[in-house]
């Protein structure tokens, strides 16, 4: 018998007490169909990579990231091919996680009706209300809230299905004939000012080694045009921009990709959150074209302890050896 929406949710249940963390402990379980029909289901909780727990340690901010990776993130970066699967979680999604669930076409988010009970700040609870859902609702993702014991589903956010959803970039795939350093050379002459992220891998549907690239752009649903005014005004914390480097972890898992981590390559120094999710990706060396470039100044106190933690590598194209 098929896991229901209710068993799935119970997983992440089951597995929430196991997360380390002090005060917010969240778990979430990933159901998908891989490239070849087969059902998967993964789940995780949020967790620190060991890499950052040994050397750096949970409580040291690493630029203006903490040390964790949420839960459906976590997710994300483990599950096969999130191409239209759903995600069940304990807790309200934070508008990061919720671009990450967008970029990743996961169609379905389901919150345990428990987590909008727990005391949690109501900055976060605004949060949610106001920039998860609208994420939510420009990528086309359903939201509901589930309860277990009832075994009952109720929508939060219903949207048409198959409505279509602008995006903006698109993310590329090219078959990568030459080599890397040839194929990033060609790539910097192509994009000049937009910020992107390339990484070569092998694309399991097709069998075949590919160069996925990812430029930066306003979050699925979002335009430029129609939007300037929300993506102008960043809401706190958080922006309606999808790094590069995100959007290639997010796209990888969603087409089924699995990277190779000796060819990954972004055009600046990445965000410190972003650089937090190549190790939660277990990636330890980027390449990258400009160092002296960046979104914010955290990024540059992120790559510095990193790279003096011997967590991340960041190595100039020059460097680059095929
Ligand atoms: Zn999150």
């Amino acid at each position: 018998m098929h896991p229901t929406p209710f068993d799935h949710m119970q997983r992440a249940v089951d597995v929430v007490n196991n997360s380390e963390h002090p005060q917010n402990k969240i778990a979430a379980t990933i159901a998908g169909e891989d490239f070849d029909g087969s059902h998967y289901s993964v789940v995780h909780t949020n967790f620190w990579p060991e890499i950052i727990k040994g050397r750096i340690g949970p409580d040291t901010r690493i630029g203006n990231a903490s040390g964790t990776i949420h839960a459906e993130t976590a997710c994300i970066l483990k599950s096969p091919c999130t191409e239209g699967a759903s995600i069940f979680v304990t807790d309200p999604i934070c508008p990061n996680c919720a671009k990450n669930i967008a970029e990743a076409g996961i169609r379905n988010v389901y919150i345990d009706h428990k987590g909008f009970e727990k005391d949690f700040l109501t900055r976060r609870r605004e949060f949610f209300e106001h920039m998860s859902l609208a994420i939510c609702e420009k990528a086309g993702i359903n939201v509901y809230e589930i309860r277990r014991r009832e075994e009952r589903i109720t929508p939060i956010l219903e949207t048409a299905a198959n409505r279509a959803v602008h995006i903006e970039t698109p993310v590329e795939l090219q078959e990568a004939h030459s080599s890397f350093v040839d194929f990033i050379a060609k790539q910097e002459r192509l994009r000049e000012d937009t910020p992107f992220a390339i990484g070569f891998g092998h694309e399991r549907a097709k069998d075949r080694t590919i160069a996925l690239i990812a430029p930066t752009h306003p979050v699925a649903g979002l335009s430029s045009r129609l939007d300037s005014d929300l993506l102008a005004r960043p809401d706190g914390k958080y922006s309606y921009i999808m790094e590069p480097v995100n959007r290639l972890l997010m796209n990888a898992a969603r087409l089924g990709i699995r990277l190779d981590h000796n060819h990954l390559y972004s055009s600046r120094l990445p965000t410190a959150r972003e650089q937090v999710n190549l190790i939660g990706a277990d990636v330890h060396r980027l390449h990258v074209g400009n160092l002296h470039d960046a979104r914010d100044l955290s990024a540059y106190e992120a790559m510095r302890l990193l790279e003096s933690k011997r967590v991340l590598a960041f190595e100039a194209l020059e460097d680059v050896t095929t």
